[in-house]
């Protein structure tokens, strides 16, 4: 079972450790959390020994086997890309209308043709307000390319999420990052086992992620450069450009990724996820080709999905070149092996904890996974 502890043990292990991602897992569960302007905050301390905040968080004794196996029916192995059947290039088919997509708008035709057909309900999805990045939840799949367009900061979706399962939405739908997949993951593993706390999520669409931006740093910095209002969109085009373009009225705006590194959160180095490896469809860029993703199809719900999209002309695929899943997966093992360091460098990883006496015999762990798949990963040096 899943170690679930309270909200002191959540703000002790990750708000003070600096890692939270502010993904909203824990907000709009009780009064008590809130996000504003992507930082998360609890306003007032709770005593409960044991709180969903805790049991959601993708930085709190985060147990990669448990999750893995309750997803994948297989413990988690380590491997560059996670369980998937096939990868794919896609893109929106003919029957999306033209929008703001980010690539080829296939994460926005994948939720669009769910709820048109009908699997699901309400889609939880991120928009923004000025630059920061909110949570909004669609009903009508015609709205679901209104909110299409990276936003590369770190988001509150999952407090969407909460709020929707609150008002009583079923066959929720959630486009989001790796952390937010893992959180969503854990909130469907309902692991304080209460029937009232269950999250009926029918599909999830995982978005590739190697980092994201503290907002309100963002802001500060941008300011000085733009009016942040006139942003209409904004892009990371692939090496060697090295830039954060922004798209405003009087024409893109360029930032230096020298000036945007030091705004990623720490948090997001200790990461091991570049692909969604717990979504049922992940989708990334196509390097190399505009207009394009790279698509990931994991769980069968995905498979059929993406077969019935294509067939109701809302995707188009094709047959996705080898160099590209050579390219992709060893950006993907990099990112678990720096991570992997970085969580072994603070102590984060299998830390040893309360015995079953109950006395503490040292912190608790931000992730756990076997030994063997750290050795893995890392090859111990001989
Ligand atoms: C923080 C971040 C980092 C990324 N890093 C990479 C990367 O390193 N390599 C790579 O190949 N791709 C990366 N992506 C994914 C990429 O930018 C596109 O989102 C993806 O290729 C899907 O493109 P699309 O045209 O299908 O999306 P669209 O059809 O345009 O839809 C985009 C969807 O993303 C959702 N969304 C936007 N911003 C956020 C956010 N901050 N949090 C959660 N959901 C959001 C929207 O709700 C929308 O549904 C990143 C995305 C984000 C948000
Ligand atoms: S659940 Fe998300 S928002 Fe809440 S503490 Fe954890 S990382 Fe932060
Ligand atoms: S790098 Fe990881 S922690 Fe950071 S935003 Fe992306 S998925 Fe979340």
């Amino acid at each position: 079972m899943p170690r679930v502890f309270g909200s002191n043990e959540l703000i002790e292990d990750v708000h003070r450790r600096g890692l939270c991602i502010g993904c909203g897992a824990c907000v709009e569960l009780c009064p008590y959390f809130k996000n504003y302007k992507g930082k998360t905050a609890q306003l007032f301390p709770c005593t409960l020994p044991q709180g969903r905040c805790f049991a959601y968080c993708p930085k709190a004794e985060v147990d990669l086997n448990e999750i893995y196996q309750y997803v994948w029916q297989t413990p988690y192995d380590g491997s560059a890309l996670g369980p998937y059947r096939t990868i794919l290039a896609a893109r929106a088919g003919s029957e999306m209308a033209p929008a703001h997509y980010q690539g080829g708008g296939t994460a926005s035709a994948l939720m669009a043709f769910a709820m048109k057909s009908g699997r699901v309900k309400a889609a939880v999805l991120t928009r923004r307000e000025g630059l920061t990045p909110v949570p909004e939840v669609v009903t009508d799949w015609t709205q679901v390319a209104r909110l299409a367009g990276s936003k590369f900061m770190a988001a509150p979706t999952l407090a969407g999420l909460n709020a929707a399962v609150r008002q009583g939405q079923r066959d929720l739908g959630v486009v989001g990052t790796p952390c937010q997949m893992l959180a969503v993951a854990q909130m469907r593993m309902n692991p304080l086992g209460k029937p009232e706390h269950e999250v009926p999520v029918a599909l999830t669409v995982g978005l590739f992620c190697n980092w994201s931006l503290d907002t309100r740093q963002l802001i500060d910095l941008l300011v000085q450069k733009v009016d942040i209002a006139d942003i209409s969109g904004m892009d990371i085009p692939p090496p060697p450009a090295n830039t954060l373009v922004l798209e405003t009225s009087r024409g893109p705006v360029e930032v230096s990724l020298n000036d945007i590194k030091p705004l990623i959160p720490h948090t997001c180095f200790i990461c091991l996820d570049m692909t969604a490896e717990l979504a049922d469809v992940s989708v990334g860029m196509y390097e190399g080709r505009k207009g394009w993703n790279t698509l990931i199809v994991r769980s069968e719900r995905g498979a059929q999905l993406v077969d019935d999209a294509v067939t109701a002309g809302f995707l188009a695929t094709e047959a996705m070149s080898d160099e590209i899943v050579t390219h992709l997966s060893k950006a993907a093992v990099a990112k678990k092996e720096r991570s992997l360091r970085m969580l072994i460098q603070r102590q984060l990883i299998n830390t040893r904890n309360e015995t079953d006496d109950g006395t503490n015999d040292g912190p608790r762990a931000a992730l756990r996974m076997s030994p063997e798949v750290v050795d893995k990963i890392l090859p111990p040096k001989r």
